[in-house]
């Protein structure tokens, strides 16, 4: 997805597209994990200035117009990617109990049958939130070699520059 694409899908989900909006975009869409809010506001921060409560709006922003989701995690920081508005999918998540790491997961329709889970509650089912809690690869193989394990990811957003919405 290029820029213009962000844009026009931010517009078609009624949200102005600014620079700084199309920056947090760019920062949700470029990997295959979620994030912590911290880690967004470090990337976003190396092609322009923002502070963290704009970074805050903006996410809250996306979540509420389908454009992010919002994930909770073992621990208090929460993880954002894309929502199924730009990704086409809702998905689940892998999560690395040790080093924080939250992997994005193919479409959810492939890890849950949500119809028959639907049926089975007797209900209108209209999201399901997967997250596999576990170790990952590079933290197991790191455990073996006799390592602490991996780096520990820093959700908290520690500081606050000046930055305009
Ligand atoms: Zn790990
Ligand atoms: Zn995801």
């Amino acid at each position: 997805m290029d820029g213009k694409d962000m844009a026009a899908m931010l517009e078609e989900a009624g949200v102005e597209p600014t620079a700084v909006r199309l920056a947090v975009t760019h920062v949700l869409a470029d990997g295959e994990r979620a994030l912590p809010a911290g880690d967004i506001l470090r990337k976003v921060r190396e092609t322009m200035p923002v502070n963290k409560v704009t970074l805050y709006r903006i996410l809250d922003l996306f979540v509420r117009q389908g454009l992010a989701s919002r994930h909770s995690s073992g621990d208090r920081a929460f993880r954002y990617c894309l929502g199924p508005r730009f990704s086409g999918r809702a998905h689940g998540h892998a999560y690395c109990l040790r080093c924080g790491r939250m992997a994005c997961l193919p479409a959810t329709r492939d890890l849950v049958d949500v119809a028959a889970l639907g049926r089975s509650l007797d209900m209108d089912v209209v999201g399901v939130e997967v997250r596999i809690d576990g170790v990952c690869a590079a933290c197991r193989l790191a455990a073996e070699k006799g390592g602490t394990g991996g780096a520990v990811e820093d959700g908290a957003v520690v500081d606050d520059a000046p930055g305009k919405n």
